[in-house]
C-alpha cells in the first residue's frame, strides 16, 4: 500500500483542502507543526506517557469466550471501552492537545455531537490547562444532557447551536466559524478522520495505536496474525485506528460496519457507501448522503456517534481500491448485538460498538464468509474493535422492548 496521502492531502480523487481562503493559512501553520512534531522524539515521548499514564494504555485484547462459542470463531474484543472517559476519542484528543500547547495556542475548540468528543477534549484541556469551548447542536444537548454537564465539570463552556437540524454537522459549522476569527489563540481539535487535510491523516496516526497494539497483541496470544478485522465506522477514526497497522497485510480482511438505522430509504439511515456517492462536505470529498438536488441528508441511527452524513476520504479510496469491505447493521440488530454482549461477556458496549458485534453474530454476514475463506481448516480469528463503552446508552436502550 502507498503511504498516503499526497502532499495535497489527497487520498487518490478523495480528501483535499475544500475550505474558503480565509482558512487555507491555519490549515498550512497546523500541517507543518504536525509534520515537526511527529519527527520529533520528545513529542512522540510526551504523546506515549500520556497514552500509557492518564489514557490507560495498553487497552486489553481480551478472549471473549462465549461470544466465540456463540459465533464459532476465535473472537477478541480491543477493549478501547476502557480508555479514559470511556472510548477511543480520547487517544487522538491528547494527541492534538499537546500539539496545540506546542504550538502556543491557549484555547481549544471542539464540535461534538454524541458528547464523547466532547468530553474527552474537555478532559485534555483540563489536563493540560487550555481553554476549551464545544459547541453541540440544542438537539442533541437535550438528548445527551448528561455530557453536557461533565464537560461543564472539567470547566468547558459547552455553547448550544440553534441553527439546522440542531445536530453535529451544524456545531462543526459553528465551530469553523469560531476558528477563523479566532485562529491566533486558537485550535480547532477535530474529533474523527473527516475535515480538510491534515486532519484525516493526523488523526488516523493518533489512533493508529490501536493497531499497533492489536496487531503485537494478537501475535503474542496466538502466534498469528487474525483472518478479519471488524469495527464500526461513524467518521471513521476508531476503525482506521484498529486497521492501519494491518492494512500491509494482505491475508487480512478488514470489514467496516456503517450504521443502518431504520432502513434504506434516503434520512432513515448513516451508510455512506450504500445510499451515498460522491460530494463534499466540511473540507473534504469522500461519499456523502445528499438528494437529488445537492442538499446534504438528513441521517439516522439509534447510535449517535455513527450518524454522520459522509464519511473520512481514506475509507473511500479504500473502499474503491476493495482492501476494505464495509457494510451496514440497522438499529434492531445493533440493540441485539448489545443485549448479546452484555448476557455473554458482562461488558456493556456502546451502541456504536455493538454494530460490529451484531455483524460478527450473524453467521451469514460478511465476516464470516471472509473468514471461512482465508482460514481454511483452521477456526477462523476475529478481532472486534469494542470501540467504547455503554453507560451513556443505557438510558436510550432502556426506551426499546428488551431484545
Ligand atoms: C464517536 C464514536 C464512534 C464513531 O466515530 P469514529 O470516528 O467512526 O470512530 C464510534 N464509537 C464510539 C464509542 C464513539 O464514541
Amino acid at each position: 500500500m502507498p503511504s498516503l496521502p499526497d502532499a495535497a492531502g489527497h487520498f487518490g480523487e478523495y480528501g483535499g483542502k475544500f475550505v474558503p481562503e480565509t482558512l487555507m493559512s491555519p490549515l498550512e501553520e497546523l500541517e507543518d507543526a504536525y509534520n515537526q512534531a511527529r519527527r520529533d522524539d520528545a513529542f512522540k515521548k510526551e504523546f506515549e506517557e500520556g497514552l500509557r499514564r492518564y489514557v490507560g494504555r495498553p487497552t486489553p485484547l481480551f478472549p471473549a469466550r462465549r461470544l466465540s462459542e456463540r459465533c464459532g470463531a476465535t473472537i477478541y474484543l480491543k477493549r478501547e471501552d476502557l480508555c479514559h472517559t470511556g472510548a477511543h476519542k480520547i487517544n487522538n484528543a491528547l494527541g492534538q492537545a499537546l500539539l496545540a500547547r506546542r504550538m502556543g495556542k491557549s484555547r481549544i475548540i471542539a464540535e461534538t455531537g454524541a458528547g464523547q468528543h466532547g468530553v474527552a477534549t474537555a478532559s485534555v484541556c483540563a489536563l493540560l490547562g487550555l481553554e476549551c469551548e464545544v459547541y453541540m447542536g440544542t438537539e442533541d444537548m437535550r438528548r445527551q444532557a448528561l455530557n453536557v454537564y461533565r464537560m461543564e465539570l472539567f470547566g468547558a463552556r459547552v455553547t448550544p447551536v440553534d441553527s439546522g437540524s440542531r445536530t453535529l454537522k451544524d456545531a462543526i459549522n459553528e465551530a469553523m466559524r469560531d476558528w477563523v476569527t479566532n485562529v491566533e489563540t486558537t485550535h480547532y481539535l477535530l474529533g474523527s478522520v473527516l475535515g480538510a487535510h491534515p486532519y484525516p491523516a493526523m488523526v488516523r496516526d493518533f489512533q493508529s495505536v490501536i493497531g499497533r497494539e492489536a496487531r503485537r497483541q494478537v501475535l503474542k496470544a496466538e502466534g498469528r496474525l487474525p483472518h478479519v478485522l471488524v469495527a464500526c465506522v461513524g467518521g471513521g477514526s476508531n476503525s482506521i485506528g484498529l486497521f492501519h497497522a494491518f492494512l500491509n497485510d494482505e491475508d487480512v480482511a478488514m470489514v467496516g460496519v456503517e450504521a443502518g438505522g431504520k432502513g434504506m430509504q434516503l434520512g432513515q439511515h448513516a451508510a455512506r457507501f450504500e445510499g451515498g456517492s460522491t460530494g463534499i462536505l466540511h473540507g473534504t470529498r469522500s461519499y456523502l448522503l445528499h438528494d437529488d438536488q445537492g442538499q446534504v441528508a438528513a441521517t439516522h441511527s439509534v447510535s449517535a456517534g455513527l450518524d454522520y452524513p459522509s464519511i473520512g476520504p481514506e475509507h473511500a479510496y479504500l473502499h474503491d481500491l476493495g482492501r476494505i469491505d464495509y457494510t451496514s447493521v440497522g438499529d434492531d440488530r445493533a440493540l441485539q448485538g448489545f443485549g448479546e454482549l452484555c448476557r455473554l461477556e458482562g461488558i456493556l458496549p456502546a451502541l456504536e460498538s455493538a454494530h460490529a458485534v451484531a455483524e460478527c453474530l450473524d453467521p451469514d454476514s460478511i465476516v464470516h464468509k471472509k473468514a471461512l475463506r482465508r482460514s481454511g481448516s483452521r477456526k477462523p480469528l476475529i478481532i472486534i474493535n469494542l470501540s467504547g463503552r455503554g453507560d451513556k446508552d443505557v438510558e436510550t436502550v432502556r426506551g426499546f422492548p428488551k431484545k
